[in-house]
């Protein structure tokens, strides 16, 4: 066969050279051992975590070895794109400290090695597949859909393997004069990899992640090019990731199946193979099982979820290092306020089986993230977050900022911080009964006590209440009407005997909680009191005494 004739049969138009190539994208001229990596997402418009997973792996790995990141758009699928897409991925990523040196942004390509959207680069496509139909290392192929039903279901027939492959791949050998014909009649045709595998042997290959692998060789002539001239993944990620000087690829598992194949076609080319880590799922408990985060079952596997519930992405991110490096917490525990990307981050510590998802590690991480910022803080990013989400809320925190400010400092600041908040949406809960429109009486009095004794406390409480007690003091006088009433102001004496007692002064505390903030739970009482003043202390616990 005449391979090079084939060549310009199939490709007429492509003029330019692996050579010119090679020459308009030179080798990066980086320091030793500095990574190139890219985050490769198709425009599907749904962002989730395992692209933070996988982006915040890949920019770890760039950025802690003076490399370079970069962001690639695979929308060889026109069906599945979605318009607007990439800008919210740039943007989303970029919320969560994943940025790019350079690929496509929303203002253009930064770069000298794009166009970094496939859909741009077929020209370059095409310069590789024809000289790997010159080299006689692919075909056109032009069976129809239903040639194709027809070949797998003498497969079923004779329990073959599916596929297009050995004796079923029959435009493999094909005679010029047959091709010529085809292409003459206007017949369609796809482009395949004469594949010269052998399901017989294995191939052995380390992945940075997985580690030693053992895989079957390819064996099959998978598509390089469709009817339209556009590459499928396989074939575009080989020749970008040669021509970006990609030194790392960072992906998902579930392209190891396709590792062998994509071996095969480096070699054909004639490319350096880059280094692989093949990421495992992200996985959640379902009863006693595990299963992978699904896009249709799970809500919190889109990155929309955490905007929407108010968890601050330090919170998410801090979680997924956790996930991801199993040395990170001890790290965080040892730098509780350093920086996060100071953590010298490693795609050595992750599990080859992938990560198991666990939305109350989440809510902990988080509560611990929250805890540490001010009350000031604290306050910018819940009313930000309040303004889009629950603008009644918004609207009651804001009208006057110090109040507002006074409250997110309740147990702030100290070598023990109170951790209440894990989502800017637990906020209402821990805090709505400070505002009068979300006051409301939640928990009732436990039915062992009796309403009389109830009410004596409270009255005894607005007897002696004075805001400008000091803590002490106020505590106190809370004793003295635990004392007064038969509750036990001693909780050592209590604990020891409760017999005599109607209850302790913790109950005491409680029916003024109740009274005060609607809730058996609640921040620390005097500061509530403080916050709230006098008036409206005395107005809720006036209330509550009229409902008894
Ligand atoms: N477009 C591929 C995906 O979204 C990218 C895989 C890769 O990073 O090479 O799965």
């Amino acid at each position: 066969m005449d391979f090079k004739y084939l060549a310009d049969l199939l490709f007429p138009n492509v003029t330019m050279t692996r050579d010119d190539l090679e020459a308009k994208y030179p080798m990066r001229e980086l320091p030793e051992g500095a990574a190139v990596s890219r985050m490769a997402p198709s425009p599907t418009g749904f962002v989730h975590l395992g692209n933070l997973v996988q982006g915040l792996t890949s920019e770890r790995i760039t950025h802690q070895s003076g490399g370079v990141h970069f962001l690639r758009v695979e929308d060889t699928d026109a069906k599945r794109e979605v318009q607007g897409a990439i800008p919210i991925l740039i943007e989303s990523l970029k919320h969560y400290g994943i940025e790019f040196d350079e690929g496509e942004t929303a203002d253009g390509d930064v770069g000298i090695y794009g166009p970094y959207r496939q859909s741009h680069r077929a020209d370059i496509y095409h310069v590789f597949a024809k000289e790997l139909v010159e080299q006689g290392k692919a075909y056109p192929c032009f069976c129809t859909e239903e040639e194709l039903s027809d070949i797998r279901a003498k497969q079923e027939a004779e329990k073959a393997n599916f596929g297009y492959f050995g004796k079923w791949a029959v435009w493999r050998d094909r005679s010029i004069e047959d091709i010529k014909s085809a292409i003459d009649a206007g017949q369609k045709w796809v482009l395949r990899f004469r594949s010269d595998g052998n399901i017989e042997n294995k191939i052995k290959f380390t992945d940075l992640i997985k580690g030693k692998l053992e895989l079957t060789e390819n064996d099959m002539d998978h598509v390089l090019l469709k009817s339209d001239g556009i590459p499928t993944y396989h074939f575009a990620h080989a020749v970008d990731d040669h021509l970006m000087r990609t030194t790392h690829v960072v992906r998902g598992d579930e392209w190891l199946p396709s590792l062998p194949f994509h071996l095969q076609l480096f070699s054909a080319l004639g490319f350096k193979v880059p280094k692989y880590l093949h990421i495992g799922p992200l996985m959640k408990m379902d009863g006693t099982s595990k299963r992978k985060l699904s896009k249709r079952k799970d809500p919190e596997f889109a990155l929309t979820y955490y905007k929407e519930e108010g968890f601050p992405t330090e919170s998410v991110y801090e979680y997924i290092m956790t996930i991801l490096n199993s040395n990170f917490e001890d790290w965080r525990r040892a730098n509780p306020d350093a920086d996060v990307q100071t953590f010298p981050f490693s795609y050595k510590k992750m599990n080859p089986a992938g990560s198991l998802f666990d939305y109350a590690k989440l809510l902990d991480v988080s509560k611990n993230v929250i805890s540490r910022m001010t009350a000031d803080a604290v306050y910018d990013r819940f009313t930000k977050w309040a303004e889009e989400f629950d603008k009644p809320l918004a609207d009651a925190f804001t009208a006057d900022s110090e109040f507002s400010k006074k409250i997110f400092a309740i147990g702030r600041g100290g070598k023990k911080p109170r951790k209440d908040i894990g989502r800017w949406c637990d906020v209402k809960a821990y805090a709505g009964f400070f505002f009068d429109s979300f006051f409301e009486i939640k928990d009732s009095y436990p039915e062992a006590f009796d309403k009389a004794d109830i009410k004596a406390v409270l009255n005894g409480f607005l007897d002696s209440f004075n805001t400008a007690d000091d803590q002490n003091t106020w505590f106190d006088k809370i004793k003295a009407v635990a004392d007064a009433n038969g509750f036990a102001s001693d909780m050592k004496a209590y604990k020891a005997d409760p017999t005599p007692y109607k209850g302790s002064v913790a109950d005491v505390s409680m029916f003024l909680r109740v009274a005060v903030t609607g809730s058996l739970n609640s921040p620390d009482m005097y500061s509530v009191m403080q916050i709230l003043g006098e008036n409206k202390v005395r107005d809720r616990i006036n209330a509550m005494l009229a409902s008894l």
